[in-house]
């Protein structure tokens, strides 16, 4: 993302709340703007979502390798997002930064979701894919992925394998995509801002909306800290018995580069250079970390974790158990899901909300400081990545 988007993302942002509060009517009127921006959003989000799983399973090039290193790596990544996720919910029941923040609309009803651990457990293998798909039920939709994958890995092949060089197409072209839609962001989330603010009651409403927000990105930032600046290097030391500190120094300009481009994948090259500076396998690096890229992102499933508990608290929501489980899950999967360019952990929010109801609308709120929050978020994305195969490398010395 060029300093020059950046500053029509900030200008989206303060004109959406300038709008809202000055020319509410106005800014209702325009409000099919934003829904549009949202459309596109989740138009894209299935493809995505498949394309990149198959994408990371299928340059694992033999099922072996999966065994030897995807394994592994796979095992680390659920690991460290998992606790990021905790710890982001954590942070969020505690602190409540929702709470109070005057959000619900009229026609607002929360869905009832009836949830158990076994119909969890059987819906994830879908009776029918197409279902799937048009249901919007991304937990069989990634399975099936991952079991069609396997299965393309498995077979031998006994030419160059065309679904691959499809994929890699595919991919490339709804990144494309994507970034189109991304570039409508300045406006899209001027129109939403607008028409919340707007809905909300105009000039009034805004002094509640700000006190929460910035609640809502102390929670994010604490919660990022928390995981990159304690578990991912007590998980480094546990594994290694080497200063965790001592590497995230020496991996700094990759964090750097997260930060400012606000990408995992752009920073992909800085990442491989320096973490095989220092010291971590050439080959481990280059099989993992592209795949970490593409779907180890703690930073984000935090983020989203905050995010959906937040909107909940705003729209007053009472969550069960079984929705912060499926908060959890969804997260996690989200992150999975999410691909690493600016703004993306956006795009797979809508997962994550949909899954427990919460109106899809409440991202307008949140996109006021989402690209603020992305360049955190991203930079603890490529940290988890480097630490992660720092542990596998090491793994694999022992051996
Ligand atoms: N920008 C993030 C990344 O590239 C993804 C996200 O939007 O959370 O890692």
């Amino acid at each position: 993302m060029g300093s020059f988007f950046l500053f029509f993302m900030v200008l989206g942002v303060f004109l959406g709340f300038i709008f809202g509060a000055l020319f509410p009517s106005f800014s209702l009127s325009i409000s099919f703007v934003g829904e549009l921006f949202l459309r596109a959003l989740k138009m894209v989000v299935l493809p995505l979502i498949v394309v990149s799983i198959a994408g990371a399973i299928l340059n694992m090039e033999t099922i072996d390798k999966f065994k030897r290193i995807g394994l592994r790596a796979i095992l680390y990544y659920t690991t460290t997002t998992s606790l990021a996720v905790i710890t982001g919910l954590v942070l969020v029941v505690l602190l409540k930064p929702g709470v109070g923040v005057p959000f619900s609309g009229n026609d607002f009803k929360p869905k009832e979701i009836s949830f158990s651990l076994k119909e969890l457990l059987v819906s994830l293998v879908p009776d029918n894919i197409f279902k799937a798909l048009v249901n919007f039920d991304v937990l069989a939709v990634i399975v099936s992925t991952i079991l069609f994958s396997l299965a393309v890995l498995s077979v031998e092949w006994r030419r160059e394998l065309l679904l691959k060089q499809l994929i890699t197409e595919l991919d490339t072209s709804l990144m494309r995509l994507t970034s189109w839609i991304i570039k409508l962001a300045p406006v899209g989330i001027c129109s939403l801002i607008a028409s919340k603010v707007a809905s909300l009651g105009g000039a009034s409403a805004l002094k509640p909306i700000f006190l929460s927000l910035s609640k809502y990105v102390l929670t994010v930032l604490a919660g990022l800290s928390f995981h990159a600046l304690l578990t991912l290097p007590f998980l480094f030391f546990l594994f290694t018995r080497k200063n965790p500190y001592s590497l995230i120094l020496k991996v700094k300009e990759a964090l750097i580069t997260a930060f400012a481009t606000a990408s995992s994948s752009a920073t992909l090259p800085v990442t491989i250079a320096v973490s095989t500076a220092a010291g971590i396998k050439r080959q481990v690096a280059n099989f993992t970390l592209p795949l970490g890229a593409t779907i180890n992102m703690d930073g984000t499933a935090l983020y989203e974790a905050v995010a959906a508990v937040f909107l909940a608290q705003a729209y007053g929501m009472d969550l069960s158990l079984p929705q912060y489980l499926t908060i959890f899950l969804t997260a996690t999967l989200a992150a999975i899901g999410a691909a690493g360019i600016p703004e993306a952990g956006l795009i797979t929010m809508v997962l994550v909300l949909e899954s427990v109801g919460i109106p899809i609308e409440g991202i307008g709120i949140i996109l006021a400081v989402d690209w603020f929050l992305d360049r955190f978020r991203t930079a603890v994305n490529v940290l988890g990545d480097i630490i992660g195969a720092a542990i596998i490398s090491a793994s694999l010395e022992e051996k």
